[in-house]
């Protein structure tokens, strides 16, 4: 490790890795600092007895050929460092009287929807042609500067997404239908990561459909570590280093412009510019501290909500759910079409048998690799409070078993093939990630969002933000796609023009 840097990154997670490997790829000195033994943050893989578990993402989203994930590792030649495999289909919602796929194919979604709900056919192939060019307008825009000139591009190039920069989910899909259980149908990606339709903007729900049913859908073999891990040879393979167990807990501010970091171990290092790819508010509030910002700044960070709060089962059975017929998807389960419903009194909630607000993720089934021959891995996530009455400690284990009990509308036999069962609460991702609340960005709600997101530029001088807690927002493919935008930026003001030329 040496004294100085062209950037210092904080945080090894995959918007920290992404980021400083293209830098590095484009000749920059950079240095990623991570505070955990190991790379990935909460796209990780952990093992117990033989088994195989990612706590968090599973699905590599953007690695459809063309999109961006996969155009990037193109050009940084990291596909050969890593064996994918492809899903069926990303979303399997359950609900009273209807069961919904979300196929990787926009047109065989859109026929079962009418199938099921004839009388709305027209109005839902009018909901999807509007879907799909939103879709396109947002993408076309990702790599727009953040100056004035850039900014009045806007409203020529987005003329199907602006007027619903300001709408919820809700507010759009009634412009179409005022029918609850189609609007629910539509809806089932919402409840388990982003938070209630009504509240959830219309463009973040646009454009997570759109990731999972415009091209194909694929999970790294032997785990989504192997996707970090790829990232960290592909950085280090253009000069770049990554040191772990690093924790940055200072960053030096000198006449409002970042010029380095402190370490928990005493060390100091230089750079030009300072990224913080970690929990935004640790950044900019502890380790460069309020006394750089102004007041409104703070209250608008400690005032923003946070998205959903989850508590994770990881569970081994000795059963083999994919031979059994298990779809290798996200389960999404409701009890009711008003997803709204579910987030009244989370607390209470959590303690329902019959509430069946919850989702499985039985995506990695179709990894063989992660599991002994004869048995699957299972993660069954809940929205739950951030701190529970009595804390976590007391409760968990007893949640855990209703939603256990809850999984058997999934798989009925459940309880008799459990072997292994590991419980994460929002604590312990907080714990693991730094991230506030352990939760995966900002709530994606319309305030917050778009013009109003929380930008990669701060209010201090040569420090970004990249990553989940910055614009576009949480999942894989935006924190490649929010370093990339964060590097076209440094690059830009180090004279190298085209930066990012060959992933468009
Ligand atoms: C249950 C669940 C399921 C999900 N499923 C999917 C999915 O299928 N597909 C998908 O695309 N996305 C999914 N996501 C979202 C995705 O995992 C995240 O958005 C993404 O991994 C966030 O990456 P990041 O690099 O921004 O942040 P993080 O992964 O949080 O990385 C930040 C890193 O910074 C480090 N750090 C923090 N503070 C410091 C410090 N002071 N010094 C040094 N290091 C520090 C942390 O240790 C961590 O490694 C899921 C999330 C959850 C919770």
């Amino acid at each position: 490790m040496k004294e100085k840097y062209d950037i210092i990154i904080i945080g090894g997670g995959v918007a920290g890795l992404s980021t400083g490997a293209w830098l590095a790829y484009k000749g920059l000195d950079v240095i990623v600092l991570e505070q955990r033994e190991k790379p990935g943050g909460m796209c990780t893989t952990f093992e117990r007895a033989g088994t195989f578990y990612n706590p968090a993402a599973t699905i590599l989203t953007g690695y459809s050929e063309g999109n961006l994930v996969r155009k990037y590792c193109q050009v940084l030649d990291i596909e050969k460092d890593m064996e994918v495999i492809n899903l069926d289909c990303a979303f399997k919602t359950i609900l009273p009287e209807h069961t919904v796929y979300l196929w990787p194919e926009v047109d065989k979604t859109i026929s079962d929807l009418c199938r099921m709900f004839p009388e709305e056919r027209q109005k839902i192939n009018e909901l999807f042609i509007k879907i799909k060019k939103v879709h396109q307008e947002v993408n076309s825009i990702a790599f727009l500067g953040p100056g004035l000139i850039d900014f009045f591009k806007v409203p020529f190039k987005c003329p199907n997404m602006l007027p619903l920069a300001g709408k919820t989910t809700t507010q759009f899909l009634s412009n179409y239908f005022s029918n609850q259980k189609l609007q629910a149908a539509l809806t089932g990606v919402l409840p388990a990561f982003m938070g209630p339709p009504s509240k959830v903007a219309a463009v973040s729900y646009i454009m997570l459909m759109m990731e999972f049913m415009a091209g194909e859908l694929y999970t790294p073999k032997g785990g989504i570590i192997k996707f970090p891990q790829a990232l960290n040879k592909a950085l280090e393979k253009y000069g770049g280093e990554t040191k772990l167990n690093s924790q940055v807990t200072n960053i030096i501010i000198e006449n409002n412009r970042a010029t380095g970091v402190d370490l928990a171990d005493g060390q100091r290092l230089k750079a030009k510019y300072i990224i913080a790819a970690c929990d935004a508010t640790t950044a900019l509030l502890k380790l460069a501290g309020k006394n750089h910002l102004k007041p409104a700044f703070i209250k608008r960070i400690e005032e923003t909500p946070t998205s959903p709060c989850l508590l994770v089962s990881y569970m081994s059975l000795d059963k083999d759910l994919l031979k059994a017929g298990y779809t290798p998807a996200h389960h999404l389960v409701s009890h009711t079409y008003n997803y709204d419903e579910l987030y009244d009194n989370l607390e209470a909630r959590m303690y329902s048998e019959s509430d069946y607000n919850h989702s499985l993720n039985l995506a990695s089934i179709a990894d063989p690799s992660l599991s002994p021959e004869g048995f699957s891995t299972l993660q069954i996530q809940l929205n739950v409070p951030y701190q529970p009455q009595g804390g976590w400690k007391k409760i968990k284990e007893n949640i855990g078993n209703i939603q256990i009990k809850r999984a058997k509308k999934v798989i009925p036999d459940i309880e008799e093939h459990i072997v292994v069962q590991e419980i994460a609460s929002p604590r312990s991702f907080e714990t693991i990630t730094g991230s506030r609340y352990g939760a995966v960005g900002w709530a994606p709600y319309p305030q917050y969002t778009g013009i109003n997101a929380l930008h990669h530029i701060t209010p201090i001088k040569n420090l970004y933000l990249a990553g989940q807690w910055a614009e576009p927002g949480e999942a894989i493919k935006c924190c490649v796609l929010s370093g990339l935008q964060v590097s076209k930026m440094i690059l830009d003001r180090e004279g190298l023009k085209n930066s990012i030329d060959e992933i468009l």
